[in-house]
């Protein structure tokens, strides 16, 4: 790729960029009468301009049929949820039938390690990244308390080695093979939060199975971000949200992904709700649960039809716009970031980027990385009209004053990311301290 360091280079490639027309159907806040250059999609993504119609078209259905709702129109609620299995199961990479959009994701993570982490008296031990997503390392925590266990006992997280930010594949497999045979489950996040390393999925999935544990992921940083296979990489089950890449809003709705053998195994236990029961019964009120074949099987409640019809919104857009299409150009504007980025440190390194370089071991987050006075260049980027995030170190075990070493994130979406953004933020870094 040869890409080049001028504005003139960048605007061209906007004019080549056939997802360029995306960039409309979405609202940019503003900064001194102007788009921000919104770099956390990774956060939260912005909002489609058809999410509104959508939500409103609902909110028209409730006030017009009140419960009959239910059943009247071309969406009616209490199918609601189906309507949302094509375009997850292909943002997954999974069939319709191992797919479900509910509640939220910590709350699926919770009910997927109900089913998928049960401990035995020789096999209790859950495997992680170290430095995992809060949310996730409390979810892990409390589940192995509730079994009995103390963290210390039954978690292991696999760290970078000395020097390193990321992890080896290797060294992940090494944990799986060494801790094997005590290990229940192995929960990994798929894109890590913090340095946006794209694990090796299916080579995790491989390891856990061959020690007989489940493999189970958290995707909230990789759906609608990188490319799934979860039905072909043999997942046993994968959460992810909404409001990040798939742009649904805050609060949006969590997918949950469980493989097929699991999925038609009504005697795998779970925590039920009447939602997952079998259909035709649904309404008899009987004693019994009997699940519905699949992921849908873990449905507690009833839809939360307002939050899904703007996921819904979104999910029409990621489908117009193609999967393959969206990764292609992510590559290459991600790409273009770092080139810039690098062409800034020819002479020295100022800003050290701690995400692998390979394309395929990433999704489109950068994360740049600064020992000390890190929020200081954040509050400069925001004071030119950038939104990026700023997160404290999690990697050297909290040794260092909060406002100094962490990572600025950075992540330029495809859908509507321009490589312009990517020429302006760069050219911002290149003059930070030099005013
Ligand atoms: C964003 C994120 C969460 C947030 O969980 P919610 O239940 O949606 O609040 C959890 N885990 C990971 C890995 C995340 O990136």
């Amino acid at each position: 790729m040869s890409y080049q360091p001028t504005l003139g280079y960048a605007q061209e490639q906007d004019r080549q960029d056939p997802l360029r027309p995306y960039r409309e159907q979405f609202y940019f806040p503003q900064h001194n009468g102007r788009d921000v250059l919104y770099f956390t999609g990774n956060s939260l993504g912005l909002q489609p301009v058809s999410a509104r119609d959508a939500l409103l078209q609902e909110l028209e259905h409730w006030k017009t049929h009140g419960v009959e709702g239910h059943f009247r129109g071309e969406m009616p609620w209490l199918e609601y949820h189906k309507f949302l299995q094509p375009q997850t199961a292909h943002i997954a990479g999974a069939k319709e039938e191992e797919v479900v959009v509910m509640n939220t994701l910590t709350t699926n993570l919770h009910l997927m390690m109900v089913s998928f982490y049960r401990p035995t008296a020789g096999r209790y031990k859950i495997i992680m990244e170290a430095g995992a997503f809060p949310s996730d390392q409390y979810a892990v925590e409390s589940q192995v308390r509730w079994h009995g266990y103390t963290p210390e006992q039954a978690i292991v997280e696999v760290a970078p080695v000395e020097g390193e930010e990321c992890l080896r594949t290797e060294d992940i497999i090494a944990a799986i093979e060494r801790h094997g045979r005590e290990t229940a489950l192995v929960m990994f996040g798929g894109v890590n939060y913090f340095t946006g390393q794209f694990f090796d999925l299916p080579a995790i999935v491989e390891a856990a199975h061959k020690a007989d544990a489940y493999a189970g992921f958290d995707l909230a940083h990789a759906a609608g971000n990188v490319p799934l296979y979860l039905h072909d990489w043999n997942a046993d089950f994968a959460v992810w949200c909404s409001y990040k890449y798939l742009n649904s809003g805050p609060g949006g709705p969590s997918g949950a992904f469980v493989h097929e053998r699991h999925g038609n195994n009504p005697g795998l236990p779970r925590f039920a709700g009447w939602w997952g029961h079998d259909e035709s019964e649904r309404f008899l009120m009987r004693k019994g649960f009997r699940p519905i074949k699949g992921a849908a099987g873990w449905q507690l409640s009833n839809a939360q039809v307002f939050s899904f019809a703007v996921h819904k919104a979104s999910l029409d857009i990621f489908q117009q716009a193609s999967l393959p299409a969206l990764r292609a150009k992510s590559e290459k504007l991600t790409g273009y970031l770092e080139f810039l980025i690098r062409e800034i440190n020819r002479e020295k390194e100022r800003f050290h980027i701690i995400t692998p370089n390979d394309p395929q071991a990433r999704g489109c987050q950068l994360s740049i990385y600064t020992h000390h006075d890190g929020k200081r260049l954040y509050n400069y980027l925001e004071e030119n009209g950038v939104i990026s995030d700023w997160r404290e170190d999690n990697l050297h075990g909290g040794e260092v004053e909060p406002g100094q070493a962490g990572v600025i994130r950075v992540a330029p979406v495809p859908l509507y990311n321009s490589f312009q953004d990517v020429f302006e933020f760069a050219r911002l870094l290149k003059d930070y301290g030099k005013k």
